[in-house]
């Protein structure tokens, strides 16, 4: 059983940044620690030391801005993510997906930040925060910048986070009027397991046509993937079944997964199809439904 050597728990991103630094490769971030710990106690991860995120007051803060865009800390537990009314309004999508990250324990400490940073192609958050469009905010040695989440993975666990470099928190863009989104995924058993196909959609309609769509899939690939031709199949169609289908269509062939023990190639590729014109539906419903 393995165990980080040191632990910091700093008060300001400056001091996390620079102690993560300093580490020269040897730190690493922790927030709710439901993988790093595992990792850590496994073996699997050696980790000289861990920067505890939480005490860093704009990791753990939820804002919405004037026109309605969110701020979340990369640090912030999904549990507060599902029960925020403001989040749930304007990115129902999300909700589903914080709402179903392991079970109540888990979402108690598990967080959007560790989410995407643990970059596991079947990262429950990963395809609806590509669809709504969000930007991962990164804090390092050299200052701040912003990455839209599609461009944040490089491969299975790997991200373009370099050393000393953290999440500090995920920005959504404002809400748009008859706007919905949603995500759903399949697993082998009914709760606790991890996506074996995910999917997430953002749609906004204009009338009965749909104006503007993104999809994003996880699980089908070594990253988590923006779906360009799923949006353009539906992006200027009635919103019927066969523009959804159409649109499913487009999902299976993005989809290039692996076989495992939870599902093959085949598989996959086929619930790929199924679960993309299943959470279209669903965002479409909302859409008709938002008030906004
Ligand atoms: C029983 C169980 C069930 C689970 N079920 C699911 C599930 O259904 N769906 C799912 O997607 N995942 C699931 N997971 C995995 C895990 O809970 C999630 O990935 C969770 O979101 C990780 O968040 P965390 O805050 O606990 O991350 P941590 O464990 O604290 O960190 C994870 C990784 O990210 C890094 N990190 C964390 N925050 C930052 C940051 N802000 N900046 C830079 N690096 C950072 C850490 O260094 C570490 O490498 C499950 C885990 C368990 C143990």
């Amino acid at each position: 059983m393995g165990q980080a050597k040191q632990y910091l728990r700093p008060s300001s991103i400056d001091e996390a940044v620079r102690a993560l630094a300093a580490a020269n490769g040897g730190g690493r971030a922790l927030a709710g620690g439901t993988d790093i710990i595992v990792d850590v106690r496994e073996g699997r991860r050696q980790v000289d030391l861990l920067v505890d995120l939480k005490a860093i007051p704009e990791l753990t803060a939820i804002d919405v801005d004037g026109a309605g865009g969110a701020r979340i800390g990369a640090a912030t537990p999904c549990y507060r993510i599902a029960e925020d009314t403001r989040l749930r309004r304007a990115y129902p999508g999300l909700v589903d997906a914080a709402s179903l990250i392991g079970g109540v324990q888990i979402q108690s400490r598990a967080s959007l930040g560790g989410n995407i940073c643990t970059s596991s192609p079947a990262a429950d958050s990963a395809p609806i925060l590509i669809a709504l469009g969000a930007t991962c905010v990164i804090a390092g040695p050299t200052g701040e910048r912003r990455l839209p989440v599609e461009q944040f993975f490089t491969g299975p666990r790997q991200n373009v986070l370099q050393d000393g470099e953290i999440v500090v928190a995920i920005e959504l863009p404002p809400p748009v009027p008859r706007s919905g989104s949603a995500y759903l995924r399949f697993i082998p058993r009914n709760e606790m397991d991890i996506a074996v196909v995910g999917a997430g959609v953002w749609i906004r309609l204009d009338g009965e046509t749909i104006a503007e769509a993104r999809v994003g899939l996880g699980a089908v690939a070594p990253t988590p993937l923006l779906v360009v031709e799923a949006g353009r199949a539906l992006a200027g169609k009635p919103a019927t079944r066969e523009t959804f289908e159409a649109a499913a269509e487009a999902a299976r062939a993005a989809a290039k997964p692996i076989s495992d023990m939870r599902g093959s190639d085949r598989q996959r590729i086929h619930l790929a199809g199924v679960i993309t014109r299943r959470a279209i539906e669903t965002a479409v419903q909302r859409a008709r439904e938002s008030q906004s």
